[in-house]
């Protein structure tokens, strides 16, 4: 949303009626931003609880998010100490194994008409994925 326009922000110095220009600005705090990115996140994840179980734990399980916190981190051990690492995204074979589907091309089919819902559901928000 954020426009090559928006990041030069000008404006005039009182004191020294002056233009000046802002190349440092950081639209990460600003409202309208931050609003939209959480009315984006809510439509995704309302889209993804609206999911059936497997159809969660599978999206889940293949983007490498938890599908109860949607943590994207797990701790893991390294040498004997905690460390936080990113979830491993499985694969369509791995998980074909793990749910006792017949085979990756199940996976995949499922996987996509979950995505199908989701796109679909959030079509009425006017947010899309
Ligand atoms: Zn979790």
């Amino acid at each position: 949303m954020q426009s090559f326009v928006d990041f030069f922000v000008f404006y005039t110095d009182s004191d020294e009626e002056e233009a000046r220009e802002d190349v440092t600005t950081d639209n990460s705090t600003n409202p309208e931003q931050v609003f939209f990115a959480a009315l984006r996140s809510d439509a995704v994840l309302n889209a993804f609880e609206a999911l059936d179980y497997r159809e969660r734990m599978l999206v889940a399980a293949h983007l490498g998010f938890c599908p109860e916190c949607y943590e994207i981190y797990e701790i893991k051990e390294k040498g004997g100490a905690p460390i936080f690492a990113p979830r491993k995204k499985k694969s369509l074979v791995d998980l074909a194994i793990e749910h006792e589907l017949a085979d990756p091309d199940t996976v995949h089919e499922i996987l996509e008409r979950a995505y199908g819902k989701m796109r679909k559901k959030m079509g009425g928000s006017g947010l899309s994925l």
